[in-house]
């Protein structure tokens, strides 16, 4: 092992997670974006069975870096977000959010863990989530991350 190595914060305790379905993630504000990529946004598309043109200007949005991002109303509801609250492009949703709360940034410290715990109530609780499967997302959030 090199010297300096550190385990990871999430490799070093069992986290804790269960999604209570309240739907507060779905609901961004204004410094929060749900981002997609090319091959996301078109599942979504073929799952709404959507043309194209409408598709994009109805649910998508472009940041001013480029960046695509699902659309939002005035409230910072997602515009995948149904009147119950519910995702109605669950299956095929974005990696954000099927990723999430392991996102990298999230589980590299148990501060960063702790401050995300008071934005979702379904952080520690329930059982522990496999170190293997944390690590999965995790890598695969990195790996989706532009260069
Ligand atoms: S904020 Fe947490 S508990 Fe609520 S819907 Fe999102 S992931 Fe689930
Ligand atoms: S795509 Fe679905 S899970 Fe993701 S923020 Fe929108 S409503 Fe929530």
């Amino acid at each position: 092992m090199a010297d300096g190595w550190m385990q990871p914060f999430f490799e070093q305790q069992a986290l804790r997670f269960e999604c209570t379905g309240c739907g507060r993630c779905c609901v961004a504000g204004d410094d929060y974006y749900v981002y997609m990529s090319d091959a996301e946004a078109e599942a979504i598309r073929a799952h709404l069975q959507l043309s194209r043109s409408w598709f994009r200007r109805r649910y998508l949005e472009r940041l001013e870096e480029g960046d695509r991002v699902a659309a939002s109303g005035p409230d910072g509801r997602c515009v995948f977000l149904d009147d119950e609250g519910r995702c109605r492009v669950y299956p095929v949703r974005p990696l954000q959010c099927s990723s999430y709360p392991f996102w990298p940034e999230v589980v590299r410290s148990r501060t960063a863990w702790q401050r995300e715990a008071r934005r979702c109530e379904g952080i520690n609780r329930g059982k522990a989530v496999a170190t293997g499967r944390i690590r999965e997302l995790v890598n695969a959030c990195r790996a989706a991350e532009p260069d």
